[in-house]
Formats: C-alpha cells, sequence, structure tokens
C-alpha cells in the first residue's frame, strides 16, 4: 500500500487565502489565553489517525478487529484523511517460517485491501523483520525477503525510513529496529539514518512544523509500567523498548525547534510526554493486548492526530469498541 505523494496532496489544503484575525487593540482579546488565542486563529490542515501495532494473525478473529478499526477510522467525525501505521503490523514475523510470515502478510494486504479507501503511509516494526531471530525462525540471511525486505516489499517503501510534506506539515518515518549482532534488536537509528535525519530536518525549512512517527517511542513514561523490571530494586527500561539514542535525538530536536510531535507505539500503552518543547504519543495498540483482550488498562484504540497550520496538534486516543473472542 505505498502512497504516491501525488495522492497524498490531493485533498490537502493549502495556505493561501487564509485570513488571520487580528490579535492586537482590544483588552479582551489581549487578556485571551494562548490557548484560545489558538482557537480563533489556527485551522485545522490534516487529520490522521495512528493505528500501530495491529498484529493481524489468522487466530483471535484478529482480521475482523482489524477491519474494525479501519471501519472506526473511515466514519469518524473528525474527517480522517490519512491513515500512518505505527508498525508490527503482523503478529510477527521476527522468529517466524516463510509459511507462517506469508500467511500473516496476505491478511494484512488484503484486508487493507478490502476495508480501507483512504491513503496509507506506512513504518516498520519489530515483529515486521523477518527472520533475524534465526535460532527459531530457522531463515538464513541469504534467503530472498530477509530482515527488512520483505516487510518493505509489502507496505510499498523503497527505504525503511522516509519523509513527506503534507499539507504544510513535514512527516518523517523512522525504522526503530536495528540488530543487537545476535538473536535479538535494540532500538536505535544506525548512523546512516541519522544523518539522513540530521540532514533531512536541516533542509525542512524551519517555519515548517514536523511530526515524527517511529515504531518505538523515542521517550515516553509508559515502559516503566511495562513488566515488572522495578522488583529487581531498580527501575529498568530496556533497550528494546526505548531508543537507546533518545539522548542524541533529544540534542538534535533541540537544534530544530519545528519538531513538534513524536507518535510511538510499541509499548501498547498509552502515553504523553512533554519535554523541551517536543510533545511525544505513545499510541496505544490497536490489536490491545495482541487480540486477547485490554493490555492492562487500555482497550483496542488508535490515534486520531489533527494538525494546524499554526504548527500545533491534538492527540486523542480513541477506542473502537472491540471485544475480545472469548
Ligand atoms: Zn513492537
Amino acid at each position: 500500500m505505498a502512497i504516491k505523494r501525488r495522492d497524498l496532496l490531493q485533498g490537502s489544503m493549502g495556505l493561501a487565502g487564509f485570513g488571520m484575525i487580528s490579535m492586537g487593540g482590544t483588552a479582551s482579546l489581549l487578556e485571551a489565553s494562548e490557548a484560545e488565542k489558538n482557537m480563533t486563529t489556527r485551522r485545522k490542515v490534516l487529520t490522521l489517525a495512528h493505528l500501530t501495532d495491529t498484529h493481524v494473525q489468522p487466530e483471535k478473529d484478529a482480521q475482523a478487529g482489524m477491519a474494525a478499526a479501519l471501519h472506526h477510522v473511515q466514519s469518524h467525525p473528525a474527517g480522517v484523511q490519512l491513515i500512518i501505521t505505527g508498525g508490527d503490523n503482523i503478529m510477527d514475523a521476527f522468529g517466524q517460517t516463510r509459511e507462517r510470515t506469508a500467511a500473516q502478510w496476505k491478511i494484512w494486504r488484503e484486508t487493507l485491501a478490502a476495508e480501507c479507501s483512504l491513503p496509507v503511509l506506512n513504518c516498520i516494526g519489530n515483529h515486521d523483520v523477518w527472520g533475524w531471530n534465526r535460532e527459531r525462525s530457522g531463515v538464513s540471511p541469504d534467503e530472498p525477503g530477509y530482515g527488512k525486505r520483505w516487510a518493505m516489499d509489502e507496505l510499498g517503501l523503497s527505504r525503511p525510513y522516509y519523509s513527506v510534506d503534507q499539507a504544510g506539515w513535514h512527516l518523517i518515518v523512522l525504522d526503530s529496529t536495528q540488530s543487537d549482532g545476535g538473536n535479538d534488536y535494540k532500538a536505535r537509528l544506525d548512523e546512516k539514518q541519522f544523518e539522513w535525519l540530521a540532514e533531512d530536518l536541516k533542509r525542512t525549512p524551519a517555519q515548517t512544523p514536523v511530526l515524527v512517527l517511529s515504531h518505538i517511542p523515542i521517550f515516553a513514561a509508559c515502559p516503566f509500567f511495562d513488566g515488572d523490571n522495578e522488583k529487581s530494586g531498580d527501575w529498568v527500561v530496556p533497550g528494546a523498548w526505548m531508543h537507546l539514542d533518545a539522548r542524541r535525538l533529544k540534542d538534535l530536536f533541540l537544534k530544530h525547534p519545528n519538531v513538534k510531535v513524536c507518535l510511538s507505539g510499541h509499548i501498547h500503552l498509552v502515553d504523553r510526554v512533554e519535554y523541551l518543547g517536543v510533545t511525544y504519543c505513545c499510541n496505544g495498540a490497536v490489536s490491545a493486548g495482541w487480540w486477547g483482550g485490554p493490555y492492562q488498562e487500555f482497550q483496542n484504540g488508535y490515534g486520531l492526530v489533527e494538525l494546524f497550520d499554526d504548527g500545533t496538534f491534538s492527540n486523542q486516543y480513541v477506542e473502537y469498541g472491540w471485544k475480545a473472542k472469548a
């Protein structure tokens, strides 16, 4: 489901013709809060749905659940114009055979084709990467489709990370999953991707607001509540749960105050962290507890994100009412 930039730009609203309301003059306007000023002058330019951690699979009625989420998105009164997937689109390819991986991508592909008429921008999650756990998958790196190749083909990506301009915003999609050199992965950008990101931000005009999407949170609070690692006597957040290069990315974003919001998934929990001018939102999971019911306090849902022409945004977690099969 590759999306062409041309298609994306259709239906987007240009900034021309926008009449600014003068804020000068009266005492009441001067007393207006920042939020109120935003309400009166900003204009919504794009509404998108962030569907992360769908983990579709032949079992647990997951295909019907994915279809229900897509229907909910497309009938939402906010008028969603674009879907961004957050990765972990299928249950797991990381430690699976070719046959099992093919069965899951088939469901993904067919459900999206049948149930979704919106443009889709895709992101790769750790579970979309084929065979890296070679102990479990038994897959050799010379097999066609090994690693990210298969997911890129299914998701219509020529590169695992990229950026697009849309409705006056710059959208950056990152690839969080890097090999740990063994059978597992760590969350970070490799050197080449970091350099690309730094260049991409440098090229983006300072007045253009930026949204960053990654599968694994760059920075989040909810990883503290995933698992019960504090039983060790210390709070421990593993390097597969939050970006190990978060400090470096924070420093990079500081040089670019037009980076406004970073969206992620992976944890299946929902949070929002404000830090140094950037808002980090972890948007739960379409599959909640991997189609087995809620995960901790969080039901099956997706992020509804509204982008405004003044660089502000809103992010809300929307439950779509799915009940897990008993
Ligand atoms: Zn994940």
